[in-house]
């Protein structure tokens, strides 16, 4: 037997090797990842480990002798470089092959690159572990910071800049910052979040052009105006990487494409995570998501599909951003044109968001309301005709309404 291969040591191939073993899985598992550290939490890069407050060391998934103890091979530093799905044997960088019975790729993704920015010294992007040394070096007291990109990583960083003393601009081609996860109006109170505390927002930027002269990087946009910074982080999203899938001839779109149990076009072939673009089956249609709670449940269910368990994935994307103390939930898939009511107050920055389409409870937006956003999370899709008024009402405790109701999802 060749056993099971995962190529990606992040949350979701980690995960996925974690769960084919505990899922009865008894053949030999490989856990295969070009990164050289062992499977580690990605969130507090931007973070703790950022400011330097978290040593890297903390971020680590699992203890070092799990991979041992469950008898996983771990190999760290090899990449990937082919897969030929007939004859199920995979390329390694070195020019090892490796057979398999079972593969999945959970390879994520990288940050999407600003061209006009390539390979200037101080331009830095972050994504894994290995880009924060350099970037942290640079964030000293009174140092300029300009962030391109005012999404998720992008609003983190320019926080963490901040929290080290870092005079920060922040330049976003949207009207608002984190645009991609929240709505207009909830997205403004995070504008403001970052101008009070001293960020130089700027959003519509069209930004054209990065160039070092004497004094700095300058940065220019669309409408001629420039800023001047020692040090330019661009963070404008990222990008799936599919090569791989692409070039075993395996269908890809925005992403891996795969059916409901993770299973790609290509037989025996499957994919989770960051790089998987899967059907919604809650509200149809497809999605890819970008966030570390589902890379983690996405890895764990593809895992059980390759064992055989036949469960459609339905689970509701969820995730958090911290900035300067507060914290952000978002639940479901919230979007500006959905009818919205908010529990709590918006301006002393304690509310919770409620997202209603055709009907439906779709999404939940909370900011500093952890236990509301877990209970609305289950409510999407337990409870998605409940009455908007009562969800609504202050009076109503959403945990004790979540425990109350059964899944209905697939029903
Ligand atoms: C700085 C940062 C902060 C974040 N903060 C949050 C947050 O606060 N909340 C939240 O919900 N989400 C957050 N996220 C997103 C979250 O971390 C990701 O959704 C999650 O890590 C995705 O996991 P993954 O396993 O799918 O992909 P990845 O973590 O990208 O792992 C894929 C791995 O596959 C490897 N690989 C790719 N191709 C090959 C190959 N050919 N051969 C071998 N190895 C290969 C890659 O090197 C990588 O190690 C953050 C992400 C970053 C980068």
């Amino acid at each position: 037997m060749s056993g099971a291969v995962v190529v990606g040591t992040g949350v979701a191939g980690a995960t996925a090797a974690l769960t084919l073993r505990s899922s009865g899985f008894d053949g030999p598992i490989t856990l295969i990842g070009e990164e050289p550290d062992e499977p580690y939490r990605k969130p507090p890069l931007s973070k703790d480990v950022l400011r330097g407050t978290m040593p890297f060391e903390r971020t680590r998934l699992r203890a070092p002798q799990t991979w041992q103890q469950q008898e996983i091979e771990l190999r760290t530093g090899e990449q990937v470089v082919d897969v030929d799905t007939l004859g199920r044997t995979l390329a390694l960088d070195d020019g090892a092959r490796l057979d398999y019975d079972l593969l999945l790729l959970a390879t994520g993704g990288r940050p999407r690159p600003l061209p006009a920015a390539d390979g200037l010294d101080g331009v830095h992007m972050l994504r894994s572990a290995s880009d924060v040394p350099a970037l942290r070096d640079r964030l000293d007291d009174g140092s300029r910071v300009l962030v391109i990109g005012a999404g998720l990583i992008g609003a983190e960083v320019a926080a963490t800049a901040r929290s080290r003393g870092c005079a920060v601009t922040m330049l976003e081609a949207e009207p608002t910052p984190l645009s991609r996860l929240l709505p207009p109006r909830i997205a403004r109170v995070y504008a403001e979040l970052h101008r009070s505390n001293d960020v130089d927002l700027h959003t519509r930027v069209d930004v054209t052009g990065v160039e070092r002269a004497s004094d700095g990087l300058v940065i220019s946009d669309a409408d001629g105006r420039s800023w001047t910074a020692d040090t330019v982080v661009v963070a404008i999203g990222m990008v799936p990487s599919t090569e791989l899938a692409e070039r075993a001839g395996i269908a890809v779109g925005n992403g891996i494409l795969v059916d409901e149990y993770f299973e790609t076009s290509a037989s025996g072939v499957y994919a989770a995570g960051d790089v998987a673009n899967q059907p919604n089956v809650l509200l149809g249609g497809r999605q890819r998501i970008e966030h570390w709670q589902s890379a983690q449940e996405q890895g764990a269910a593809a895992a059980r599909s390759m064992v055989g368990e036949r469960t459609p994935f339905s689970q509701v994307p969820w995730c958090w951003s911290d900035q300067y103390g507060v914290n952000l939930q978002v639940a479901g898939w919230p979007s500006a044109t959905d009818e919205l009511s908010i529990r709590g107050d918006v301006d002393a920055l304690n509310f919770t968001a409620l997202f209603r389409r055709d009907g439906r409870l779709v999404g939940a937006v909370g900011v500093n309301r952890a236990k509301e956003i877990r209970a609305l999370r289950k409510l999407i899709s337990t409870a998605p005709g409940a009455d908007p008024d009562v969800l609504a009402d202050p009076a109503t405790d959403l945990g004790t309404l979540a425990s109350a109701t059964v899944s209905t999802a697939l029903t």
